[in-house]
């Protein structure tokens, strides 16, 4: 922790005053907009609250890593983890199109794409006028994503899409796209619009949890598009991915944070509360087991997300950060609102309160962006290969 004279505390958590200043503004944005209570209203209608959204825009948030040149804030993977974290606390499903929109396009879309793309598209992304989303996964291929079978066929000045993308963020709502295809055999990245011709979105898909974002099918039959509108070279999807998964996968991460933070404080707030046998539940050692042991995790968690974020950047290869990150995360912020839950006993499995609707969104999040086993699979295989060079998997500023 550094004390600076002007009264400002950098710590791993807020290491700049712009970051201090991010979280009161995104905490100040939770409590004036009333997250919580539209997070019920939304999550019972199923579907996304647009004017929230377009609130997000305003703020300037979506474009949080995009240089200030290029209209965003210019901050780093720090501040978008900010972001998630916060807004997770509240709404993790209104979170989870937020990212969808800001890191899985804007973020994705403005490092792969050329001057000529950003000027034609950028903008109405960032201020929220579109939505915006990310199509990988299809209906036989998710944790299998390299056999994706959709594809990109070069006519003339054009590019001909054909396939069917599953579990789209934000599909029904969104009039931008950042597809994956094959071209020749091998992925690329392209942006499409709602009004290119031959495009479509199913309905929504409902879903367990996450139930205040959207999600659809991207249909593309005979999708005719411009050929100009291919992000970087034929072939250049698989790095485009690969380096847009860190930060997917770390504010995902965040996410869990932020639901695992929220839970915490119900269940130390209940604790004190609630009297059984005369006295305050707390006074048990098998609550006092849950408090004690969720609490422990629960720093272990922010400890591990604020200090990978520091490598996360479009120039550096973070995968074993940003993989460890969710894969601890993930399962640890359903263990802690599962344990919040069991805290509160019968009202905890209530809609009274947001615990129920926490557990729910918690789950999605050892599926989405990577399954566990995926993550397991990563992290084995890149340690061995750092094991192979280095030697040793002593982190380099542990020398
Ligand atoms: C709410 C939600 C939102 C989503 N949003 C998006 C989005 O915006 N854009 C997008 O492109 N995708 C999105 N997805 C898709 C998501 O990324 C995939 O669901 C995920 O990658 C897993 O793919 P799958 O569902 O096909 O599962 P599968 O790949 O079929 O996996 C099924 C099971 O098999 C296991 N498995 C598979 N292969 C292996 C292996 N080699 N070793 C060990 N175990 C294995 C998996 O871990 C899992 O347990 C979303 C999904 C959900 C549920």
């Amino acid at each position: 922790m550094i004390h600076t004279t002007d009264g400002f505390t950098a710590n791993l958590f807020t290491p700049t005053e712009e970051h201090q200043m991010l979280r009161e503004q995104v905490r100040e944005f939770v409590n004036n907009e009333d997250m919580d209570k539209q997070a019920e209203e939304f999550d019972q209608k199923e579907c996304l609250n647009m004017e929230l959204f377009r609130k997000v825009g305003e703020e300037g948030w979506f474009g949080i890593t995009i240089p200030e040149e290029d209209g965003g804030l210019g901050m780093d993977a720090t501040a978008a983890v900010i972001i998630h974290h916060e807004l997770s606390k509240s709404d993790p499903g209104f979170c989870l199109a937020y990212l969808a929109h800001a890191m899985l396009f804007v973020n994705n879309f403005y490092h792969s794409a050329n001057r000529a793309q950003i000027e034609q598209y950028l903008a109405p992304t960032l201020d929220g006028t579109w939505v915006g989303a990310m199509a990988m996964t299809e209906p036989n291929h998710g944790t299998d994503v390299l056999g994706m079978t959709t594809t990109a066929v070069r006519d003339g000045d054009t590019y001909i899409l054909n396939g069917t993308k599953t579990y789209i963020t934000n599909g029904p709502e969104a009039h931008i796209f950042v597809i994956y295809a094959k071209t020749g055999g091998k992925i690329s990245s392209f942006v499409v619009t709602r009004d290119h011709p031959g495009i479509s979105t199913s309905h929504h898909i409902p879903k367990m949890g996450m139930r205040t974002s959207s999600m659809s099918e991207v249909i593309m039959e005979n999708c005719v598009i411009p050929a100009e509108n291919l992000l970087g070279e034929e072939g250049g999807g698989l790095t485009h991915m690969m380096r847009n998964l860190e930060i997917e996968r770390l504010t995902l991460a965040a996410m869990s944070l932020g639901i695992a933070d929220r839970c915490l404080d119900l269940m130390v707030q209940y604790g004190s509360e609630r009297i059984a046998f005369g006295q305050p539940i707390n006074r048990f050692g098998q609550i006092q087991r849950f408090i004690g042991e969720d609490y422990a995790i629960l720093e272990a968690m922010r400890c591990l997300i604020y200090n990978e974020a520091l490598n996360v950047n479009p120039d550096t290869n973070n995968r074993v950060g940003s993989d460890a990150s969710k894969l601890f995360a993930a399962p640890m912020a359903k263990k802690i609102a599962d344990d919040c839950m069991q805290v509160y006993g019968g009202a905890g499995y209530c809609r009274e309160f947001p615990i129920e609707r926490l557990l729910r969104d918690a789950k999605l999040l050892e599926i989405g962006g990577g399954t566990l086993e995926s993550h397991q699979k990563n992290i084995s295989k890149d340690l061995s290969k750092m094991f192979a060079r280095q030697g040793t998997l002593t982190p380099s500023y542990m020398k």
